[in-house]
């Protein structure tokens, strides 16, 4: 009787143990549980999920077969007519209206130099650009001098004034807190940063209003930390002069979605009220693409998130002044869903270029070989320096997230003859 006792409170004990851990383990993983089941990870009524995840590793790997045969293909330059090489004797050179632009921050000085360094080796000490450090704060004697001493170009360092940086007093507080929650329960990256939101919105919808950029009409964006793996021998400002592009990437990939998820609802209702500015070569089926990531589409509610990642961009920054530009980023704006949700600068640089004008205007840089973590565009351009491995993109993990392929499938025959 004593024994029977003694073994029903240990199995009590056990039992109860066991429920104990269970329970806790579900709960430390009810976050995850509940993003699966929103996120579509999981079947949900309106999606085939078993469906599509059978299909989705043999896309990816279609698709990333695709791009290793592409990026495996020598290329050294665009193969137009128009190339213009570095000059001889740069006092005589008639540079195109253009600046290289970095926003950062004081404590990002020695990545900051990092970055001018490939850009200058590679290409700006053969052209001799001027640059444009923006920052929120005022930059520090010793982050100018040291800059300075970098670069071959003229140099300006500018604040940028707190009405266009700062985050509007009209964001309803209470609504924000309650969205960055969920966005975190989603695993929404920099989501409850309010400098991100800033940084987000101001490459978004300000920068080339910076009194500094008025002078100016192209510019190439780069970051700290950020490598160049090919020497640029063309004036790539003048590529984009002569051949009619507007904006020029290297790397394209899919967005967090929860991040976005009524950047595409609010754009439908801008062109609804004004039809006018939509191309009618706009990229549509681009923007709207649902093969690789339907989950994506789905939960951005139609944009399928694909863009072209804006750390490296060469721009025409009258097109984002322009008329249809302004007016969509001020109804965006007026939104509040730079800080209710935490909608980057390069999904919006991306719907705003294929949607307002000729898909042929953009440019895929696909000889420019390039680094910023974790992504690479790695060229077979006889000038790379080496580092990167032909081909190579990310870790194998990230491969869904390449849209390159949708890129390219639907680019002009213009853009697809460049290489
Ligand atoms: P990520 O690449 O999306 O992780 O974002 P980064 O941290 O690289 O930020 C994008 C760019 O904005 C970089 O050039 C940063 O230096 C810059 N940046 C981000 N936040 C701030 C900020 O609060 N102030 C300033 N001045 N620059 C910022
Ligand atoms: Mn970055």
């Amino acid at each position: 009787m004593v024994s029977l006792t003694k073994r029903f409170t240990k199995l009590a004990i056990f039992g109860g143990l066991s429920f104990i851990l269970t329970a806790s383990g579900l709960w430390l993983y009810w976050d995850a549980i509940q993003y699966m089941m929103t996120s579509g990870k999981l079947p949900t009524l309106d999606f085939q999920f078993e469906e599509f995840m059978s299909k989705h590793d043999d896309i990816v790997d279609d698709m990333m077969t695709k791009y290793d045969k592409i990026m495996k293909m020598e290329v050294k330059e665009p193969s137009v007519g128009n190339l213009v090489y570095a000059p001889e004797n740069l006092a005589d050179y008639q540079r195109e209206n253009a600046t290289l632009l970095m926003l950062v921050r004081n404590k990002e000085l020695i990545t900051a130099l990092q970055a001018i360094e490939t850009v200058e080796s590679q290409f700006n000490h053969k052209f001799q650009y001027p640059y444009v450090f923006l920052n929120d704060k005022e930059f520090t004697d010793k982050f100018k001098k040291s800059i300075t001493e970098k670069v071959s170009g003229q140099v300006f360092f500018e604040t940028i004034d707190k009405e266009s940086w700062d985050r509007p007093d009209w964001i309803d507080s209470a609504k924000e807190s309650e969205r960055i929650k969920v966005m975190r329960k989603y695993n929404v990256g920099y989501a409850d940063k309010l400098s991100y939101h800033n940084m987000c919105r101001y490459y978004s919808r300000g920068f080339y209003n910076h009194p500094r950029l008025q002078q100016f009409k192209y510019y190439w964006r780069f970051e700290p930390g950020t490598h160049y793996h090919t020497s640029i021998d063309y004036d790539v400002f003048k590529f984009m002069s002569a051949n009619d592009k507007t904006y020029g990437f290297v790397i394209s990939l899919y967005d967090i979605e929860r991040s976005i998820e009524t950047l595409w609802p609010e754009t439908i209702k801008f062109i609804e009220q004004n039809p006018q500015f939509v191309d009618k070569n706009a990229a549509w089926d681009w923007l709207t693409e649902k093969k690789q990531n339907p989950q994506k589409t789905r939960i951005a509610n139609g944009y399928s998130t694909c863009h072209f990642w804006s750390n490296f961009e060469i721009g025409d920054m009258d097109f984002f002044r322009s008329e249809a530009y302004t007016k969509w980023v001020d109804h965006l704006d007026a939104t509040g869903g730079f800080y209710y949700e935490r909608w980057g600068d390069a999904p919006v640089h991306s719907i705003g270029v294929t949607l307002f004008q000729d898909r042929s205007k953009v440019h895929w840089f696909r000889d420019i070989g390039y680094y910023h973590a974790p992504y690479y565009q790695c060229p077979n351009n006889p000038q790379a320096d080496g580092k990167c491995k032909v081909g190579k993109f990310s870790f194998p993990n990230l491969s869904d997230q390449n849209c390159l392929i949708n890129w390219i499938e639907m680019a002009t025959d213009n853009e697809l003859n460049m290489y």
